[in-house]
């Protein structure tokens, strides 16, 4: 009964199909107003520039510089006017309104709780806030006729040594929309395996997490996340290619660990345009995500920072669709993948699944 009438694949319709997001960090994506608002309320006096034109700008630029010292500073201003309970739940609910604004049905967007604590807020406080916040920012959206669903993850940053604490943490408030855990911060000296204590606790309690891996860093950093601290997911995981070798003939070997990752479906939270920035990957069209999905690894496609990297869900998807061809059936293949590859229950992933993706794209496909 196909009509084959495919809906042309554009910036703005891709931008009204369902897409899941599973990489996203809260202090990455903030409004460049915002971000002045809650500076002035907060009385935090480092901000670059008062024009939000110009600093949306100067975000995209300082991470683009390829300068670790100005990357890190993007960082400094967004987390430094999220000290307040207030600035939390505005946060919160603006990042939901706008990931559904761009389309998403479903999202895991991810924060490290100890950033926010630097004026004495208690970190259970701090989770709260951030619930409070994705539940009046649901609210929002439901009543624009653009309903989301959002669960959190509470990183552990690696180069402090609070991630039981932060693990702990996340087990505690899993009742209340936190979903899981991760670890974030610089890959290269702080391996994953100086976490095993919070992994062996989530295992222990039955809970979920990935970790940031194969990012900056190569295959042993993906080979320790998986094997020895039993990640479910891995964030980035772009270096597994380093265990792919293509010969002249487009022959494809996989290796041992590739192969694994492959076979046991380990989903792969892959982020173009972030990876670009930081130099992971040479441009969009040279990201492994291109040989990857054609291997049908099970890829998923996410922002890491919209507002450093200036993107969106749907702009990631537009950059993949221009750099690949890929198509609705490709775009739906991403996004299914992405929801079975959720933190939720089985039921509740299948139900988006069937009730708004499939029919979704349906109509896209024609
Ligand atoms: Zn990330």
């Amino acid at each position: 009964m196909s009509t084959s009438n495919p809906v042309p694949v554009t910036p703005e319709t891709v931008r009204a199909a369902p897409k899941v997001l599973l990489h996203d960090h809260l202090d990455g994506g903030l409004r460049p107003a915002t971000v002045i608002e809650l500076a002035d309320a907060v009385g935090y006096p480092d901000l670059p520039t008062q024009d939000p034109a110009e600093l949306r700008t100067w975000f995209r630029t300082a991470a683009d510089s390829g300068s670790l010292v100005r990357y890190l500073e993007t960082f400094a201003h967004t987390c430094g006017v999220m000290q307040t309970q207030d600035a939390l739940v505005r946060v919160a609910a603006e990042c939901a309104e706008d990931l559904a604004a761009d389309g998403v049905v479903y999202a895991e967007v991810r924060y490290a709780p100890e950033l926010f604590s630097e004026r004495g807020l208690h970190l259970d406080t701090i989770v709260a806030a951030v619930q409070e916040g994705f539940r009046q920012g649901e609210a929002r959206a439901r009543e624009q006729g653009r309903p989301i669903r959002i669960g959190t993850l509470l990183c552990a940053m690696r180069q402090n040594a609070r991630s039981l604490e932060i693990a702990e943490l996340a087990v505690r408030h899993r009742d209340s929309g936190v979903v899981g855990f991760d670890i974030a911060g610089p890959e290269a000296g702080f391996p994953p395996t100086r976490n095993l204590d919070a992994f062996e606790y989530l295992r222990q309690q039955n809970a979920h997490f990935t970790i940031h891996a194969g990012e900056a860093f190569g295959l042993p950093s993906i080979w320790e996340a998986i094997q020895h601290c039993g990640a479910e997911r891995l964030g980035h995981g772009v270096r597994i290619v380093d265990d792919i070798k293509v010969d002249e003939d487009g022959t494809i070997h996989l290796g041992r660990l590739a192969s694994y990752v492959r076979d046991r479906r380990i989903p792969l939270e892959m982020c173009p345009s972030s990876n670009v920035q930081t130099g992971a990957a040479p441009s969009i069209a040279e990201h492994p995500i291109g040989l990857l999905t054609k291997l049908r690894f099970r890829v998923t496609v996410n922002t890491d920072n919209r507002l450093m990297s200036g993107c969106s869900p749907s702009s990631e998807m537009s950059a993949l669709v221009d750099a690949f061809g890929y198509d609705w059936a490709d775009l739906q293949w991403f996004t299914i993948n992405a929801m079975k590859s959720a933190f939720i229950g089985f039921d509740e992933r299948l139900a988006i699944i069937n009730e708004i993706i499939k029919p979704g794209y349906a109509k896209l496909i024609g």
